[in-house]
């Protein structure tokens, strides 16, 4: 899933300073299960922005709603009504849920509420990590279904370095060397012999460094 973190109420109360009614919008998807942009964050950010401004002698009127997925039309366009009422948009989504909805009502100001991390799964309670980088050539097959491009600080395709170690890498301690772990998986289901092959460097040009990706798929095309 999106892994996203909220921004400080501080932060939030600056960027919808210039507003006297914005709708606060929440996600039901990845930052609703990632504990950051669902029903429930949405309420305890919109009780704290109001108490901020009551305070500051400057009341807001915050509307609040949340929807199943911010980055699809189809959930979109039902706030329509609700952005005619209000002065601005505080979006709770993701990165592509700010900038849909963004695209969708382009009159109005709109803001992000969070800061979009990384594609990653729960750890533990409270604690998140990344797993993918979305590098758009997947390798995973080839190294036990561990990631070294998102979780070697390197990103060496042939490792490990030097500096690795079985308990942790070298970059930082509380982190296990990806290639300790690859190594261990691949043993564990036979494939060692995968890693006598020097892989060459990655093509880099499916990864986000030329700009915006776009996938075409005529198949599905109308
Ligand atoms: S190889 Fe690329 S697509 Fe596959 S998990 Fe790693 S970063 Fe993601
Ligand atoms: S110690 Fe392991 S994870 Fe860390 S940089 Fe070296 S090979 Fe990569």
């Amino acid at each position: 899933m999106i892994v996203a973190s909220p921004k400080s109420v501080t932060e939030v109360k600056e960027i919808i300073a210039a507003h006297r009614k914005v709708l606060f919008v929440g996600c039901g998807t990845c930052v609703t299960v990632c504990l950051a942009g669902g029903e429930r964050e949405v309420g305890i950010m919109a009780y704290a922005v109001r108490m901020a401004r009551k305070l500051e002698g400057r009341p807001i009127e915050i509307e609040q709603v949340t929807i199943e997925r911010q980055c699809e039309n189809e959930f979109i366009k039902d706030l329509a009504e609700a952005v005619d009422r209000n002065e601005a948009i505080l979006s709770f989504g993701c990165g592509a849920g700010v900038q849909a909805i963004a695209e969708r009502f382009p009159k109005k100001p709109v803001y992000a509420a969070l800061n979009t991390q990384f594609l990653g799964i729960l750890e533990e309670q409270g604690v998140w990590t990344e797993k993918c980088q979305a590098c758009g050539d997947c390798m995973l097959a080839d190294f036990g279904g561990i990631c070294p491009v998102t979780r070697c600080a390197k990103q060496l395709l042939n490792g490990p370095c030097g500096g690795s170690t079985p308990e942790h890498c070298e970059i930082d301690n509380d982190m296990p060397c990806a290639w300790q772990l690859i190594f261990k998986r691949l043993k564990e289901i036979g494939q060692e012999d995968r890693l006598k092959k020097i892989r060459p460097p990655k093509d880099w040009r499916g990864s986000s460094h030329g700009g915006t990706r776009k996938i075409v798929r005529n198949d599905h095309r109308i």
